[in-house]
């Protein structure tokens, strides 16, 4: 989340999930050069400006930065060169692992969440999907700090007066101690905490719900989360509703995805939908919209209100759909199956973050630099990608990685890590598809993508990742082609 109703598709870029942060360095514009007397200058002005009003003048300069931060502008400017479809963002996103880590949160955190429920009526498995897709469940809170950004980029390049007005909120969050000063980092564009509030966002929506008189959304998990429902209570959540359900269309029918178009639960009836799995739709909705990710022949939904509620957390159908989903998953306490009734229209589905970081080691082995091994498919894994699908003639050369290259690169004969990663039923019509041109998610998740927040050392080719708890044995197969064997296996 991160930005507030203003929030537009061109405000995207900013609004950068961690979920994504991209270890990616080679497609970003080369740091630009910027002039720290020009910088100092802009700040004198800040200082004395309307919107630094509230803030007094210990705070600006106790918290002044010295200088500026480039690598925010870079991010700022940073365009992604690969773009990824609906099914690896939701492979990413929702699996095995992030299911079991929430259903351990709810049963941890159970009689906070109850009472969260009754105070702010929204339901615990909701709050957990928006905490397990915005920080992982209070594990990925980014480490860029927050003054100096924000400074930075309220003073350089585009959109530097809806920066200025959150750096005077990021200052106002420490001048009235919610927050402590050195807990003041986050994201690029200043998403913080366990709830990922941009500073504005912060003081309109955060409550302090430990009682001990602090809003402390980096360090207080009843607070993170008392904070989310506030949110979501904040932007016309309805207790008691579902956020939709997957359902199966009739065959021939035919409507464009429109989430905003809402009818009746008869209408939908009388049109011949159904639940997924075949059952009559249920009345519990007050009214739903059809959403078809991936157009008609992917899986399909009707979403309510809710829904709408997680949308406007961070403007992305499919941000909003794999926190439904991943809600859904931990209310069932159900991880051994990740994928929607309805497979999407591929031949290739995604991969698990554990898969991701499967492909990643064995590239690392194999003498690519693809910066650390975090199960994050940013921009230098792909590339590694593309370039050993042509060192190896796979065709196309388009640097995904799916589960057809997870088989490629880590061989047929290893134990399928789809154990920890998702299940797929193979489509039953196999044909590649790429998503409905009215679907906004390719540009979105370009963005979503770019979200270079990872300050990353990146170790050489040839060193082998600390971080990978994979190892590999390279043995070269019947064809002559070199396969890696997994040898052993951390936690
Ligand atoms: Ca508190």
């Amino acid at each position: 989340m991160r930005l507030t109703p203003v929030s537009t598709l061109s405000l995207l870029s900013f609004a950068v999930g961690l979920s994504f942060a991209s270890s990616a360095q080679a497609a970003k514009p080369p740091a630009p050069n910027l002039s720290n007397s020009e910088f100092q200058q802009c700040l004198d002005g800040l200082k004395n400006s309307s919107k630094f009003r509230g803030v007094d003048s210990f705070t600006f300069n106790n918290y002044r930065p010295s200088e500026p931060d480039p690598s925010v502008i870079q991010s700022l400017n940073y365009q992604p060169e690969f773009q990824k479809d609906v099914w690896d963002y939701l492979s990413s996103l929702v699996d095995k692992e992030r299911v079991e880590d929430g259903i351990r949160a709810k049963h941890q955190w159970s009689d906070t969440l109850r009472k969260i429920e009754s105070r702010y009526g929204v339901k615990a498995e909701h709050v957990l999907g928006v905490w397990g897709v915005e920080s992982n469940f209070g594990q990925t809170l980014g480490k860029k700090p927050l003054f100096e950004s924000l400074a930075t980029l309220s003073c350089f390049d585009r959109r530097q007066s809806y920066f200025q007005g959150e750096y005077a909120n990021a200052l106002k969050i420490v001048q009235k101690g919610d927050i402590a000063p050195s807990d003041m980092t986050g994201s690029w564009a200043g998403a913080f905490g366990q709830t990922q509030f941009m500073p504005s966002t912060f003081l309109e929506l955060a409550v302090d719900f430990d009682g001990d008189g602090r809003r402390d959304l980096v360090n207080s998990v009843p607070d993170a989360l008392a904070s989310t429902a506030n949110f979501l209570d904040n932007r016309g959540y309805r207790t008691g509703e579902p956020w939709g359900y997957e359902v199966k269309l009739p065959s021939g029918f035919w409507a464009a995805s429109n989430r905003k178009d809402k009818k009746s639960m008869s209408h939908w009836r009388n049109q011949g939908l159904t639940l997924a799995n075949g059952s009559p739709l249920p009345y519990d909705l007050n009214s739903a919209g059809l959403m078809l990710p991936a157009g008609k022949d992917g899986p399909a939904f009707l979403v309510g209100k809710n829904f709408d509620t997680f949308y406007s957390y961070n403007a992305s159908e499919n941000y909003a759909l794999a926190i439904a989903h991943l809600s859904d998953l931990i209310t069932r306490e159900d991880s051994s199956k990740t994928d929607f009734m309805t497979a999407w229209p591929t031949d290739d589905p995604g991969i698990s973050r554990q898969q991701a970081k499967d492909i990643q080691q064995a590239l690392l082995d194999a003498g690519y630099d693809i910066g650390d091994v975090d199960g994050i498919i940013g921009d230098n894994t792909r590339t590694a990608i593309q370039q050993y699908q042509t060192s190896k003639g796979i065709s196309p050369a388009d640097g995904r990685a799916g589960q057809n290259f997870y088989r490629a690169i880590i061989g047929n004969s290893t134990p399928n890590r789809g154990q920890s990663g998702n299940q797929y039923q193979q489509p039953s019509n196999s044909q590649p598809l790429n998503p409905a041109p009215a679907d906004r998610m390719g540009q979105l998740i370009q963005q979503q993508t770019s979200t270079p927040n990872s300050n990353s050392t990146q170790p050489s080719a040839t060193q082998p990742s600390t971080s990978g708890n994979t190892r590999y044995r390279r043995v070269t197969d019947a064809d002559g082609a070199v396969k890696l064997i997994r040898i052993d296996e951390g936690s």
